[in-house]
């Protein structure tokens, strides 16, 4: 299927009211995370089921709208960069500004004080009240507020506007009920909430039926997806389900939690081919005190085990983190802890960052001890050691070859670049055609960050 058929925002949409914006534009620009992504695809579906034509410029829209991240402080500092050049542009008068997502809910009206050319602030939790919103909006109210975190509905639109023709998140569970010390989402994104299993599943089926053929399964936490349906699932048993969905190629899912995170994860994903060889698996630090300081609910050895269980499973399956350097007390022994179990574990990628205090964390309570160099030095011994991990354990692969789906074409070289089934990222020469196929590459050389290869077998298996 091409790449504009899967464009359902595209379509009519039946049953949606009628459009009462007609020729009206809007622009939105996102930061942060896959789940900010698929929000900003739901909003982007909202929107263009009113009636408004997106645009790739603020200049020339009629609706602006940021959709932000206040996971690190510089995250959330862009939009009010972003808000800045916006305040000078000559057409500002008709415009409407919304700020959404994390920095709405976490700075809420300050935003209009601080920036009075804004218009509405919504935080994600109140996103299925944008419709009624935006009518507000439409009939000439210049301040609209959603910022309510009291809630137990998800976000669904009729229409969304999926960014990528070939792989869709789905949303399984919003929210998070966790209380890590360094992190704003409890505060930003609201309270679990699962949605029905029918419900993700009817997804699944209807996504395969307009043509994609990976689904990427989407929370803050999937582990501690409780199913509200009578069928009562947990995610395994969900996660199972989807791997028997027809048509379906690859699942994934993430972000995991530890602490929820049990063999049954990794029983389905032994039994089930069509899910991904692939666990993101957050641990943060390799710290005992750190991990406690940081409210994790998890020891280095319970992590460990978990680690084991993927590491024993009947296929290979691939295993990623999150890390934090330089958090509140963190000591230059704490940190050894952290290099030991990368060592250790061996992990495929990391991503890993400074420690940055935000607004309204039990975190704030620490002294942030560790200063700003010793940050920069941790953080750079760190990413300099999971390299060298990551550039031996992919020079193991060059000679054996793996399905990759070809996603898209690089600017740069022309060749095509896709992901194995463990998330590899791999380049290698192909025709246009192939796009949106699984192909079969052997690997002919490896880097830390990517593989190349060259294909030995063309089109669908
Ligand atoms: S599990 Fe912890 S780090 Fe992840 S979203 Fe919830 S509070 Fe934040």
């Amino acid at each position: 299927m091409s790449s504009q058929l899967v464009q359902i925002g595209d379509l009519p949409g039946k049953g949606l009211p009628r459009p009462s914006t007609d020729g009206k534009t809007f622009y939105l620009e996102t930061f942060g995370c896959q789940m900010n992504a698929h929000d900003s695809e739901k909003v982007a579906g909202l929107l263009v089921g009113r009636g408004y034509r997106r645009v790739s410029s603020y200049e020339e829209a009629d609706l602006v709208f940021y959709n932000t991240c206040s996971i690190r402080e510089k995250a959330a500092q862009k939009v009010f960069s972003r808000l800045g050049i916006l305040k000078e542009d000559p057409g500002l008068k008709e415009k409407f500004i919304g700020v959404l997502g994390c920095v709405a809910q976490q700075e809420g009206e300050k935003i209009f004080q601080r920036a009075p050319h804004v218009n509405l602030v919504c935080g994600s939790a109140s996103y299925h009240r944008l419709p009624e919103m935006l009518s507000e909006m439409e009939a000439g109210k210049k301040r609209v507020t959603g910022l309510s975190l009291d809630t137990d509905e998800c976000f669904e639109t009729e229409i969304t506007r999926r960014d990528q023709p070939f792989r869709a998140y789905l949303t399984i569970i919003e929210g998070c009920d966790k209380s890590c010390a360094y992190c704003v989402v409890p505060m930003t994104r609201g309270p679990e909430r699962s949605r029905p299993s029918d419900k993700v599943l009817e997804d699944c089926h209807r996504l395969v039926n307009e043509g994609y053929t990976e689904i990427q399964l989407l929370g803050q936490n999937v582990n501690s997806y409780r199913d509200p349906s009578p069928a009562g699932w947990s995610f395994a048993e969900l996660l199972a389900r989807v791997g028997e969905v027809d048509g379906l190629r690859r699942a994934r899912f993430t972000t995991s939690h530890p602490r929820d995170f049990h063999p049954e994860i990794v029983e389905a994903i032994d039994t089930h081919p069509v899910l991904c060889d692939h666990v993101h698996l957050p641990v943060q630090s390799g710290s005992d005190r750190v991990l406690s300081r940081m409210r994790r609910d998890y020891t280095r050895e319970e992590y460990l085990e978990k680690i084991n269980c993927i590491r024993n499973a009947g296929r290979a399956i691939s295993i990623s983190t999150d890390l934090i350097v330089g958090f509140p007390g963190e000591t230059r022994e704490d940190f050894e802890q952290t290099l030991t179990l990368v060592d250790e574990v061996g992990y495929d990628s990391a991503f890993s960052f400074k420690y940055s205090p935000r607004p309204k964390t039990s975190a704030l309570d620490l002294v942030d001890s560790v200063g700003e160099e010793e940050k920069t030095l941790r953080l750079g011994i760190l990413q300099d050691r999971q390299r060298a991990i990551q550039l031996q354990r992919n020079a193991t692969l060059i000679g054996r070859t793996f399905e990759v789906l070809a996603e898209r074409r690089q600017k740069r070289d022309g060749q095509l670049t896709g992901h194995t089934s463990s998330h590899r990222v791999v380049n290698f020469s192909g025709g246009q055609e192939l796009l949106g196929q699984y192909v079969d590459v052997r690997i002919t050389s490896a880097g830390a960050n990517s593989l190349v290869g060259e294909m030995v077998q063309n089109g669908s298996r």
